[in-house]
């Protein structure tokens, strides 16, 4: 417990604007920097000729850690938000051309639909593989994910057996399945997020368990009306959001944070700094002396998650209707997202692309079966160097490398008093869900006014 103090907020991506929230509530007076023009990150609309897409999630999963993140800041989601579980979580389309509309929330559904897709059994093995993971969701849960410092937790010999953490998604996947369509569906999140399945610990396989358990929830009108619902929750909360303003130190005295220095020269005096941004840039860059620092060696070695190519597009005439998400499997590997607003008569879609060809993404849609060349009549395209340059790091964070992966994750502290770290680069982990899970463990942390 701590009196008031005066808070500083690096980074106005989720992960800032949640801590934000709840750190207001809990009688903390804060201040958000955000070197963007908006704030949100990777989670905000994009606007052009009347179409509007989602600049990057489209769907979020543990629909709990958002409601207990509006309940705690204040108000209960449904004020702000239309959340909605999607009946049919993707479509999975495979090289042979055949398919399966896998749902979300429902264990039947789930084997029903994947044997009618991929042929008979092929529902039981995939709902075996799911099932096998409910008592690893209740482990990681318990030991790793909810105490924060939880990754540290994997050093345990005892807990890293029970997890099988020293074994890989690819071989964990070449056991469960003899249908390679299987291995593909099981293992795409994590190439899609820019890892490898055999540098992806077993245990990470839950997150097929969560989905199905807990359902996979969209929001209404896209993910940026949950960066405005928040950016509102500010406001109301008299926190001061600084948009256009970029952090260039942190300042210290005698080994504590005393606050930051900003773009301008300008310095905002803190006694509590929270950064929401890529840690190697923390101890890289902003924290005087930080690269002697035992957290900047730990980030040296992680490797950042490269993100996707992105291509928004805005169609018009006559489309092949598709639910709103489609994973097009083969190399590169497509996920057509068609959850964008478009004036009426017209569509706005989002290709996601992971893979190394040159070719252009409406040519690989063709060879997919999906030739949308005419309809085109506006497009945004965004390269992974883009992505990282509009958030100044990777908002997928780190690239699995093994269990080591979470202890890379670990720390939301460092032996720096007052400096908090948060974000897709830090424990629990990337993704909505996780980095906002992340923002609740560190308002704990730092404690009521
Ligand atoms: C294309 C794409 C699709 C995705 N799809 C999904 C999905 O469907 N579901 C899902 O759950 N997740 C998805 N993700 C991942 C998810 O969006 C991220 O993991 C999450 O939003 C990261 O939030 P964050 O707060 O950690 O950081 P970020 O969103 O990266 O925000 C960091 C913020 O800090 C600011 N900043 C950086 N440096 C400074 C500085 N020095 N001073 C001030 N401000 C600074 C940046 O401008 C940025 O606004 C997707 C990501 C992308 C890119």
């Amino acid at each position: 417990m701590v009196h008031m103090a005066e808070v500083v907020v690096v980074g106005a991506g989720i992960g800032g604007l949640a801590v934000a929230a709840r750190l207001a509530k809990q009688g903390h007076r804060v201040t958000v920097c955000e070197r963007a023009a908006a704030a949100g990150g990777a989670v905000r609309t994009l606007e052009a000729d009347g179409f509007r897409w989602d600049a990057g999630p489209t769907s979020t999963t543990l629909p709990a850690v958002l409601r207990d993140l509006f309940r705690k800041s204040g108000r209960p989601i449904e004020r702000y938000l239309d959340m909605r579980m999607r009946t049919v979580a993707r479509r999975h389309v495979f090289s042979d051309g055949s398919s399966v509309d896998l749902p979300s929330g429902s264990r039947a559904a789930q084997t029903d639909a994947v044997d009618a897709g991929l042929g008979p059994g092929c529902g039981a093995s995939w709902t075996a593989y799911v099932d096998a993971q409910a008592e690893t969701w209740d482990i990681l849960r318990e030991r790793v994910l909810d105490p924060p410092d939880g990754g540290d937790a994997l050093g345990d010999r005892v807990l890293a057996r029970r997890l099988k953490a020293r074994t890989s998604l690819a071989a964990v996947q070449k056991k469960a399945f003899k249908d390679t369509r299987l291995r593909l569906i099981a293992e795409h999140p994590f190439v899609l997020a820019g890892s490898q399945p055999r540098d992806v610990p077993s245990f990470a396989a839950v997150d097929a368990y969560v989905e199905r358990t807990f359902g996979l929830w969209t929001v209404d009108g896209g993910f940026g009306q949950l960066t405005n619902a928040l950016v509102d929750r500010l406001t109301e909360r008299g926190v001061a959001l600084h948009l256009d303003t970029e952090v260039t130190a942190l300042t210290t005295a005698g080994g504590g944070v005393t606050g930051v220095e900003v773009h301008t020269g300008d310095r905002l005096p803190a006694d509590i700094v929270v950064t929401d941004i890529d840690p190697r840039k923390v101890f890289g860059a902003l924290l005087e002396g930080g690269r002697r620092l035992p957290g900047y060696r730990v980030f040296r070695s992680a490797t950042p998650a490269i993100p996707v190519g992105v291509t928004h597009l805005g169609l018009e005439g006559e489309l092949v209707d598709l639910p709103e998400e489609v994973v097009l499997h083969g190399e590169p590997l497509l996920v057509v997202r068609t959850t964008g607003s478009a004036p009426p008569g017209r569509r706005a879609w989002t290709v996601l692309r992971r893979g190394s060809t040159q070719e252009d993404v409406l040519i690989t849609l063709v060879r997919r079966g999906i030739d949308v060349r005419r309809h085109v009549v506006t497009r945004v395209d965004r390269s992974p160097v883009d992505l990282i340059n509009e958030t100044n790091g990777s908002s997928y964070g780190l690239a699995w490398a093994g269990w080591r992966g979470h202890v890379q994750r670990a720390g939301q502290t460092h032996p720096v008093p007052g400096l908090y770290l948060l974000g897709a680069s830090m424990h629990p982990g990337s993704s909505i869900p996780y980095v906002g899970w992340g923002a609740a463990q560190v308002a704990a942390r730092i404690g009521k006014a």
